[in-house]
């Protein structure tokens, strides 16, 4: 059997689309503040990339840069002047921050109502108490393959490989909220490679090249790969071996094309979640998504049916 391919970059300019339409009819632009601190090559393509999406989708954007030397005061008194102004909507900064700065601290001195990356304590902690809230781009952008894919996902078995705070444990909370029976793994687990055989679908956020083999892959199962990762020769490349995995799955993500640029219309598609919500005008469902269109039960992900 040969998967289906789930194009990331086909829905993401859905999703996208969609959400410039959406923002047409609006009597404002919501405004999306991106903070970048120092020159980090991969930082710096990843915010121009998001500016430029955020731009052409008719979204209020702006980058604020700051030198690699700044001091940590001076960082948070640039998210309290966000925080304070009201054309914000959204605030993002990027990561990784210099050594001298404490994300954590950055991460958590953001408004929660404006922290479309989802990452403030206030935002995780509502998302594993099935509250509504920003729920982080990546694992949302991931739901909407899976929805998209038409997976169902209630009493399936997900195995998410990867436990960090940005991806796994929300795309854990994510798909438990949906109705799996999910089963996180990582660096101390034993038997990954029996875990993973069991999975109906299969999330890898590891950061290893290839980790994930052909033969851990259940035949038919769905399999996302976060998974970004450089080789010597400068290629892009995936936590799963594609090409033996690709012979076996129902449906797997390409990398890169496929959970990338599903982040970045997800941020999107939060920014307007918020500047909805900060505007009272929608009442958020849980976990994130507006009271807009309803989900169909298979398309229903837990965190609400967003504005695709
Ligand atoms: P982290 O390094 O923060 O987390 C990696 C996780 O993998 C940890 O939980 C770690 O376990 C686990 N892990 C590491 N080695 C093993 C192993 N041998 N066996 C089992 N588990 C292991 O990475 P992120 O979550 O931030 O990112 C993961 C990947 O996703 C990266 O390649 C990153 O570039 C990519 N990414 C892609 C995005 C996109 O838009 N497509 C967005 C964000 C990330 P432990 O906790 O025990 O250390």
């Amino acid at each position: 059997m040969m998967a289906r391919l789930l194009d990331g970059k086909a829905i993401g300019a859905r999703l996208r689309a969609g959400l410039a339409e959406r923002i047409a009819t609006l009597s404002f632009r919501p405004g999306l503040r991106v903070v970048r601190v120092g020159d980090d090559p991969a930082s710096v393509v990843y915010v121009r990339s998001k500016d430029r999406a955020a731009k052409e989708a008719g979204y209020d954007s702006e980058t604020i840069l700051l030198p690699e030397t700044v001091a940590e005061s001076e960082l948070l008194a640039v998210v309290r002047r966000l925080n304070a102004d009201p054309a914000v909507d959204g605030i993002l900064v990027q990561l990784p921050l210099p050594k001298h700065i404490d994300p954590q601290k950055v991460l958590e001195a953001v408004d929660p109502a404006k922290d479309v990356d989802g990452f403030h304590p206030v935002n995780a902690g509502r998302l594993a108490a099935g509250l509504p809230g920003l729920v982080p781009c990546t694992p949302k952008g991931v739901m909407h393959l899976l929805a998209e894919a038409g997976v169902k996902l209630s009493g399936a078995r997900a195995v998410v490989l990867g436990r960090s705070a940005i991806v796994g444990r929300p795309m854990a909370a994510l798909l438990l909220a949906a109705d799996a029976t999910v089963t996180m793994l990582h660096s101390r687990s034993r038997d990954i490679a029996e875990e993973c055989r069991r999975a109906e679908i299969l999330v890898a956020a590891v950061g290893r090249a290839g980790m994930v083999k052909g033969d851990w892959v259940a035949p038919g199962a769905v399999v996302v790969d976060v998974g970004i990762n450089r080789l010597p020769d400068g290629k892009l490349t995936g936590d799963v071996e594609f090409g033996a995995a690709r012979e076996r799955a129902g449906w797997i993500t390409p990398v890169p094309g496929g959970v990338g640029p599903m982040t970045i219309a997800c941020l999107l598609e939060n920014t307007l979640e918020a500047a909805l919500a900060r505007r009272g005008k929608d009442e958020l469902q849980p976990n994130g998504g507006v009271a807009e269109v309803q989900a169909t039960p298979e398309q229903s992900y837990g965190h609400g049916p967003g504005l695709a």
